[in-house]
């Protein structure tokens, strides 16, 4: 849910700033004013190159879009519109851009080593080469393409009618597959759709086009420093933050806290008895049940099956009541297991089959925890988690599925 208030706060966030800067942009000096002529360049060839190092396709191929759509603008469109070539060149650009969008938004990202990935990248320059070879031969119907819809026009804008509505297409199909799928490339492209459509729709306007592709290409930036932070911190299977996350968190953690290390019991029997796939669904559940602790408690996957819980600022007598509701929560969780003998073999059985697989039954998972707390810088961080583990240890030797405090 966090993940997908920041995912459209971004996209809002560019557009707040860009018309934050549009505000400004009759106050600025004139070399100030060249300056943010360049920023887009700048900040696209910069996330064109986080997404050329981290392998990301749809990154690339939208910061190459964006560069190039703003060279096109910079280089032949600082004219009239209703001036030749003009007009057909903006006609041209302002219905490719939503399409090309478009099929961003829906094609999968391979990574740009890939074919599909290279294909990706270069669709969008390539079609236009193609389109301006065509319009060398081909002018006269250019023209009165263009002219038919400068005639249109959406809403007053410079933008057509047809465009206004591939735009809003453009627009909603990104916010519904970022509420679905909640994936950083969908928050770029919703912001970039964003940003193009009020560059193109108020053209007339002074650096216009420069303000709002300069936060095109910052958004573009945020996001992917953003999912490399998430690549760094956040654990893959799971999705709470991992030890690496832990080891920073213990820097600025005052010096009062409480640590609970958390194991789960007997968890590699779950793995051989019902698989790796049942034991990873397990390291879910424990993991969404250790986030919900209450009293400010902080979950970490610290390796494997086993969890820390930070308290900052918290006596480890005030937290050992919520851990050992969590332990109880996790007890008593059902946990359904498939009965594999009964899954079809064939993959096109089974997708017919597959809702009426038999339930073999319900697991228990249990989980042994150790708790230990620092007060008043008493001890160093790793002595801490020493106890913990040591306590940990001790729930484990005594029967398993209790908590333990560190003596
Ligand atoms: P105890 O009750 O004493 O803690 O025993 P245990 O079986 O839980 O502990 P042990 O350390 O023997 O086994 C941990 C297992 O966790 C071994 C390893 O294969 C498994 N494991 C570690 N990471 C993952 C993972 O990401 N997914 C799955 N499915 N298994 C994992
Ligand atoms: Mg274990
Ligand atoms: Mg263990």
């Amino acid at each position: 849910m966090i993940q997908l208030m920041i995912n459209l706060l971004a996209p809002t966030f560019v557009l707040l700033l860009g018309l934050i800067i549009h505000w400004r942009v009759p106050n600025l000096e004139s070399d100030q004013l060249s300056l943010l002529a360049q920023l887009p360049y700048l900040l696209c060839m910069l996330s064109g190159l986080i997404a050329l190092f981290v392998n990301h396709a749809r990154e690339l191929a939208l910061s190459l879009l964006m560069m190039v759509s703003y060279w096109i603008i910079q280089s032949f469109l600082q004219v009239r519109l209703d001036t030749d070539p003009a007009g057909q060149i903006f006609a041209l650009m302002s219905l490719l851009l939503p399409l090309l969008m478009g099929a961003l938004l829906i094609l999968p990202d391979y990574g740009w080593r890939h074919p599909w990935g290279i294909a990706t990248v270069l669709g969008g320059p390539l079609l236009a080469l193609a389109i301006a070879g065509i319009f060398q031969i081909w002018p006269l119907w250019f023209k009165a393409q263009a002219a038919e819809m400068a005639a249109d026009s959406f809403f007053g804008l410079k933008i057509s009618e047809t465009v206004g509505w591939m735009f809003v297409v453009c627009f909603l199909a990104a916010v519904g597959l970022l509420v679905a799928q909640n994936k950083k490339t969908q928050s770029s492209l919703l912001g970039c759709i964003v940003l193009v459509f009020i560059t193109l729709g108020w053209f007339h306007l002074q650096a216009i086009s420069a303000t709002f592709f300069s936060c095109a290409g910052l958004l573009l930036i945020v996001n992917q420093i953003h999912s490399l932070l998430n690549l760094v911190y956040r654990d893959e299977l799971t999705q709470i933050e991992n030890r690496r996350a832990l080891l920073q968190a213990s820097k600025g953690l005052g010096q009062t806290y409480s640590l609970a290390m958390v194991d789960i019991d007997h968890f590699k029997k779950i793995n051989d008895t019902h698989g790796h796939d049942l034991g990873d669904q397990v390291l879910k559940v424990v993991a969404s049940k250790l986030r919900q602790v209450g009293a400010g408690g902080k979950a970490f996957r610290y390796g494997g099956e086993e969890f820390c819980i930070l308290f900052k600022g918290k006596h480890a007598e005030d937290v050992a009541p919520k851990l050992e509701e969590l332990r109880k929560t996790i007890a008593e969780y059902d946990m359904q297991v498939r009965d594999k003998s009964s899954r079809p073999k064939k993959q096109k059985d089974g997708m017919v089959k597959r809702g009426a697989t038999r339930r073999k039954g319900n697991m228990r998972i249990t989980v042994s925890m150790g708790l230990a707390e620092t007060f008043m810088a008493d001890k160093g961080f790793h002595d801490t988690m020493q106890q913990a583990d040591a306590a940990m240890y001790k729930a484990k030797r005594n029967g398993r599925n209790q908590l333990r405090l560190a003596t």
